[in-house]
């Protein structure tokens, strides 16, 4: 499976249901993918998952720092699929002042480590789409995906039928990667 068809499933309507919680449903083919405000924080996803409070698998949050967060991606490409996000309404890189530069990538390291304690994975993809032309659902809010990975993984469904069949659901990937995030958060 190629990078650009990976990334390319995930748009807003992926993570939407991070903010009303945990769900076990697969992805919807077909499923709204257009942010009709995407220029507006109040109504930007992962402002709103900023906003959502602390950690619990309610919101799907596993990490909150003073700039940056981690999200469960409410629609995974696998089980344990996060994002690591800056809690200010940025869209680039060149926007994050050099705290957020620091902290977002240390949340994303914390985050595959715990990836890699929950999930003993083969491979991780680490990823971002800056810009709709490169595939970003929301190119408006900044967001690393880290994808833990397995030799074979990519099965008939997932290859035809844009379908993901996960073995389990949000709220044990919550626990799994909550029982696993190093000691001492995203430092
Ligand atoms: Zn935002």
């Amino acid at each position: 499976m190629s990078l650009e068809r990976l990334w390319a499933g995930w748009r807003s309507a992926y993570v939407a249901g991070t903010v009303a919680g945990p769900s076990d449903d697969a992805p919807s083919v077909g499923a709204p993918t257009d942010d009709p405000h995407p220029d507006d924080p109040a109504v930007c996803v992962f402002c709103r998952i900023a906003a959502s409070g602390p950690p619990s698998p309610d919101n799907g949050v596993l990490w909150v720092g003073p700039t940056t967060l981690v999200v469960l991606n409410a629609y995974p490409y696998a089980s344990g699929h996060l994002m690591a996000v800056p809690r200010r309404h940025v869209a680039t890189l060149g926007d994050l002042t050099e705290d957020e530069a620091v902290e977002l990538w240390a949340a994303a390291r914390t985050g595959i480590a715990a990836l890699e304690g929950a999930y003993r994975p083969e491979g991780i993809n680490l990823g971002a789409n800056l810009g709709e032309a490169a595939g970003a659902g929301i190119p408006r809010h900044l967001h690393l995906h880290a994808v833990p990975r397995w030799r074979g993984d990519t099965n008939f469904m997932t290859a035809v039928a844009d379908t993901r069949v996960l073995p389990e659901t949000l709220a044990s990937s919550w626990e799994r990667l909550t029982a696993a995030w190093p000691a001492g958060g995203a430092g």
